[in-house]
């Protein structure tokens, strides 16, 4: 029984090296943002002190700007909690495994997304249910 399970069981020191590099991608763009974030805030400072309708519609694009900004680095610290869970999955044995159904993910899905917790059916059923 464990020969045949662990014949499914996709490469779990390749898979952590793919997360372990993705993760070093995300910290770096993350600081990047933070670096942005800092540079902007302290030319928004001396904006600030000019005339400030006159830039009204400055403001509005560097504010829209920033959002995206903040929606960005949102998304890439979800995606970095994803990947710590991933990273935690494969150090307690459950990386690879559907969180819903527990049948072993597709391993063509894992290249592509190697945080991923769910396999193709549970995720289509949840998108489809959104
Ligand atoms: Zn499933």
């Amino acid at each position: 029984m464990s020969d045949t399970e662990s014949t499914q069981v996709p490469d779990r020191e390749r898979f952590r090296s793919l997360l372990l590099a993705e993760r070093e991608r995300l910290l770096k763009q993350l600081r990047k943002l933070e670096t942005l974030d800092q540079s902007a805030s302290q030319g928004e400072e001396v904006g600030e002190l000019a005339h400030y309708d006159e830039h009204e519609a400055d403001v509005a694009t560097e504010t829209f700007l920033r959002e995206q900004d903040q929606a960005i680095q949102r998304s890439l610290q979800d995606e970095l909690h994803q990947v710590e869970a991933a990273l935690n999955r494969i150090q307690d044995g459950t990386y690879g495994r559907c969180e819903r159904c527990g049948k072993p993910i597709d391993p063509e899905r894992l290249e592509l997304l190697p945080y991923v917790t769910l396999c193709v059916e549970d995720a289509n059923r949840i998108e489809g249910q959104i």
